[in-house]
């Protein structure tokens, strides 16, 4: 069975395509970059649509098929931006009544947790999934993906960019800030929240931004942002892999890229004597091939879904979707 896999829940465009032996046969993108300021939902919807036409044909030539050789459309059903959901569910509709297969509407969250669990072998992992939209850590227990922290606020994805780009840098800012956190050598204090087993970065940003403006040394500071968040993320996973007794620790999302947010979950799991684990880079951002093994996932479960259940779910919570695909 070949799945096509439609993501759109934020800046990125994706189509993915997966058989069910769980081999990405392609997996094209298109990223969207506001002019100036953050992601405007209207916008970054339109971008969507107007590439949607060439990253299908992107897709289709990679994997060397054609259209008609899909089995199964899947797509981001939520959570995200409204506009650019609907963007993604109306190419999936027009996809799956065309060429007359089943639709399956995935949770992006997940999705992003059984890339991880696929290519790189985890079995049943703490996921830490960290990104310019989400922030969360993640585990499977009693039927559901359960949220055992996340963000109270803004995501760190977010933190980094919105800091960067109040004090000049390009979007996005993170792989900046990484840069020049290298050459800091003084950490200097800044707001540290974690409140039980949730996170803020609200607080952390709009202090680094105002140390910026006095004068801190560009480096120094970009060090000190990336210690105090990171080690927050750390904490909160530590605690719910303690919690669960997990074997295991996932970092996915795009600031997975992040070399010293690695290093420092990587420390982590092994004090733990639990493995961990990273997808290579261009499965770890948002793309297209996670939502279609989701979709495959989801189909071989048995589960079915009728185009009038395809309805975008902005808000939709990791721990309310159905795991009809594993037991344990
Ligand atoms: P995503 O939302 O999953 O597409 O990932 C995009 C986010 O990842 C943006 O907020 C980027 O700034 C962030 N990001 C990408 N590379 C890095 C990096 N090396 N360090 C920190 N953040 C990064
Ligand atoms: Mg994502």
């Amino acid at each position: 069975m070949i799945c096509l896999g439609i993501e759109g829940t934020a800046h990125t465009f994706g189509i993915g395509i997966v058989n069910s032996a769980g081999k990405v046969l392609a997996n094209s993108t298109r990223t969207y970059v506001p002019e100036k300021g953050g992601i405007h939902p209207r916008e970054a919807a339109q971008f969507h649509a107007a590439h949607a036409r060439a990253v299908l044909d992107e897709a289709l030539r990679t994997a060397k098929i054609e259209i008609e050789d899909i089995d199964l459309v899947a797509f981001s059903q939520g959570p995200g931006l409204g506009p650019v959901l609907r963007t993604a569910a109306t190419a999936a509709r027009a996809l799956a009544v065309w060429l007359d297969v089943p639709i399956i509407g995935v949770n992006h969250c997940i999705a992003h947790m059984e890339i991880g669990r696929l290519t790189e072998g985890a079995r049943d992992p703490v996921a830490l999934y960290v990104s310019g939209g989400n922030t969360q850590v993640i585990a499977f227990d009693a039927g559901h993906y359960r949220i055992f922290g996340e963000t109270i606020d803004i995501p760190i994805g977010n933190c980094l960019d919105v800091f960067a780009r109040e004090i000049g840098i390009p979007h996005p800012g993170g792989p900046t800030v990484e840069k020049l956190a290298k050459d800091g050598k003084n950490y200097l204090p800044l707001p540290y929240v974690v409140k039980g087993m949730d996170l803020s970065f609200s607080g952390l940003m709009t202090e680094a931004i105002r140390r910026h403006r006095e004068g801190a040394n560009i480096n120094d500071l970009c060090f000190s942002l990336q210690e105090t968040a990171f080690a927050a993320l750390v904490e909160v996973t530590e605690r719910a892999l303690a919690h669960t007794e997990k074997k295991e620790v996932l970092l996915t999302g795009g600031v997975a890229a992040n070399g010293r947010l690695r290093e420092m979950l990587k420390l982590m799991a092994r004090e733990h004597h639990a493995k961990f684990f990273v997808p290579p880079k261009e499965l770890c951002g948002d793309q297209g091939a996670m939502i279609a093994w989701n979709g495959i996932l989801a189909y071989k479960s048995g589960f079915r879904q009728s185009i009038e259940d395809t309805k975008v779910k902005q808000r939709w919570r990791t721990d309310e979707v159905e795991v009809t695909w594993r037991r344990s």
